[in-house]
């Protein structure tokens, strides 16, 4: 697979979580809003692929002729997306608040590994080899995930976990890596979160200090 962008158009999805499991786990931006899910269909989780570099264009032209002729294995695909998605939100989110972790979502992303991992390979780039993923045209539609999954993996066994920060935002469950020196980073980005919720403190000093 390529890393490079399959499409033009305007990115559907933001990815500045830090890792692609957390940018994907952030498809869906706010838990306590069903509408705020970007995961609709599986031709949106294709787009998350695309835009996150896991697929290139052909790749995913493939993948969505396989789809219209599956409609059922597309729609299975796109269940088992947002099932991954979900028991890795919830995996992180315990991790960033300091919750415990159900064992049921660690054992989600181990049969996400145990069919991805086969899958892995090394080719050959300039000057080396690099991880790759096998692309022989047959693969099932959900193969996108399987990147998803090693990514959880990554991050689950390095010193990062101990960076995943939840955003405060309270109309925010982002999930992002804290890479700020003294880890104290509250907000997916200040552009939005942060400046809403300086805002929100600003209006209640203003209305305690009128009152
Ligand atoms: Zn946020």
């Amino acid at each position: 697979m390529s890393d490079r962008r399959a499409t033009s158009a305007p990115p559907r999805f933001e990815l500045s979580g830090g890792a692609l499991c957390l940018d994907f786990a952030n498809s869906w931006g706010d838990r306590r809003r069903p509408e705020s899910d970007r995961l609709d269909d599986y031709a949106a989780l294709l787009a998350f692929a695309c835009e996150a570099g896991l697929l290139d264009r052909q790749h995913a032209a493939r993948l969505t002729r396989r789809a219209r002729q599956a409609p059922a294995e597309a729609a299975r695909a796109h269940a088992l997306a947002r099932s991954l998605r979900d028991a890795l939100y919830r995996l992180f989110s315990a991790q960033a608040r300091g919750r415990r972790v159900d064992p049921a979502d660690v054992a989600h992303v181990n049969a996400a590994l145990h069919e991805a991992l086969p899958h892995l390979r090394v080719t050959r780039r300039a000057g080396g080899y690099a991880w790759d993923w096998a692309d022989d045209g047959g693969e099932p539609l959900a193969a996108p995930l399987r990147p998803v999954a090693r990514s959880a993996a990554e991050l689950l066994t390095s010193d990062d976990l101990a960076r995943v920060r939840e955003c405060d935002g309270a109309t925010c469950t982002w999930l992002f890596l804290d890479q700020s020196r003294n880890r104290s980073r509250r907000w997916c980005s200040m552009e939005s979160c942060g400046n809403r919720a300086k805002a929100r403190r600003h209006y209640h000093r203003q209305r305690a200090g009128s009152s």
